[in-house]
């Protein structure tokens, strides 16, 4: 079966073509460039010599047909994961439409636009979005699940980078809600909301760890430990929910396999399914990202911060409450609890620097 992935190169997307070649399936992979291309395309087909990956290039994902010439040579596609766009909290050039609105809504309607028209064997979409289309940043109290709508709008997030980023994944969600209503008659494929709060973990692939930052919220963990018993960060921020991305990269798969997921909002989180947590596992924030550091890792203790958060649960109490009984019933999967996120993800980065 052949599946579309759509900003392939990305931290979340090169779990999610893990998954997707490890089960079989021949995935076509779209990025910007060449030369990240071909980074994809070499890194699988030394861990997976058998797997079918090719990768296409797509240089501007918000012109309208900017993927009919992919679904044109693929007309046997069944699956389209829609993942490319901006994640950051601006570092980047240009206006937060420019940087965050239009890719992200435009590039949601083309690619809607084009499964439409030329995607006639298509059965499945799945779009990552994220916690940051269910969030309610006035109301971080209310019991936040799969039904939750975050109120922002545009013109109230529009002057400001993070909440930009913010409020243009809800309306590139809500493209793709308004055009299922829009087109109900034609649409024959059958549609799966993915979102994330914060994702962190390992990177796929050693080169992920190259440069000095990592992508946004993997640096999180990077970060800590970059951090020396002097440093003054504020412990108590950022802060929100948490997920693991291999969690993340199998409820991408998952929608491929079964139907019942079509129509559904997933929201993964952190330890959903651990005893007795009552959902707290995912509240997080940097303190409790060193908390682990520095238990999980005796070696860093004098070297990285211990924080300055005193009493961190007063602190976590105020992070969203969240209910995902729904995502947990419908998946069956077991969430990977925060800790070994975080001790997975500092493994890797401590193992890479003592190799280089
Ligand atoms: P990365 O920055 O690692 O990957 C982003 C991907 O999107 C890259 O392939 C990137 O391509 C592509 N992209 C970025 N901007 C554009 C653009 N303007 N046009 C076309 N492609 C673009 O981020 P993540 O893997 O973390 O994020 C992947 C998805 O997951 C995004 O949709 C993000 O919003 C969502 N998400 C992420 C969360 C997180 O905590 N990481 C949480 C919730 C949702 P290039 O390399 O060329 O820039």
């Amino acid at each position: 079966e052949k599946v579309l992935v759509t900003g392939c190169n990305g931290f979340i997307a090169l779990h999610v073509l893990s998954v997707l070649l490890s089960e079989g399936f021949h995935v076509i992979g779209t990025v910007r460039s060449q030369s990240k291309g071909n980074k994809v395309k070499e890194s699988f087909a030394e861990l997976y010599p058998y797997a079918k990956l090719d990768i296409e290039i797509v240089s501007d994902i918000t012109q309208e047909g900017a993927f009919d010439a992919v679904l044109k040579k693929y007309p046997d596609l069944q699956h389209v994961l829609h993942m490319a766009a901006n994640f950051s909290f601006g570092s980047d050039q240009g206006t937060n439409e420019e940087t965050y609105l239009i890719p992200s809504t435009a590039g949601t309607k083309s690619i809607l636009n084009s499964v439409l028209k030329l995607g006639s064997n298509v059965k499945t979409v799945v779009q990552t979005s994220s916690f940051a289309s269910i969030m309610n940043v006035e109301n971080p109290g209310l019991l936040h699940t799969e039904e939750t709508w975050n109120p922002i709008t545009w013109d109230k997030a529009k002057d400001n980078a993070a909440s930009a980023y913010v409020a243009s994944k809800k309306l590139a969600e809500k493209v793709s809600w308004e055009f299922l209503e829009e087109h109900a008659s034609e649409v024959k494929f059958r549609y799966t909301a993915v979102c994330p709060p914060y994702v962190l973990g390992p990177q796929m692939f050693e080169w992920g760890l190259a440069s000095d930052t990592l992508n946004t919220s993997a640096e999180l963990v990077n970060s800590a430990l970059k951090s020396t018993p002097k440093s003054e960060i504020n412990t108590e921020e950022p802060n929100g929910l948490v997920c693991d991305v291999r969690d993340v990269a199998l409820l991408h798969m998952l929608p491929l396999r079964n139907e019942k997921l079509g129509g559904q909002r997933l929201f993964p989180v952190s330890g959903a399914n651990l005893k007795d947590h009552q959902y707290e596992d995912a509240k997080f924030n940097v303190q409790r990202i060193l908390d682990v550091l520095n238990a999980k890792f005796p070696e860093l203790n004098g070297k990285i911060s211990k924080g300055t958060t005193k009493d961190n649960k007063g602190a976590l109490a105020k992070i969203f409450n969240y209910n995902t009984d729904l995502t947990c019933e419908l998946t069956g999967l077991d969430f990977k609890p925060f800790e070994v996120t975080v001790f997975d993800s500092a493994k890797q980065i401590l193992d890479y620097q003592a190799a280089h």
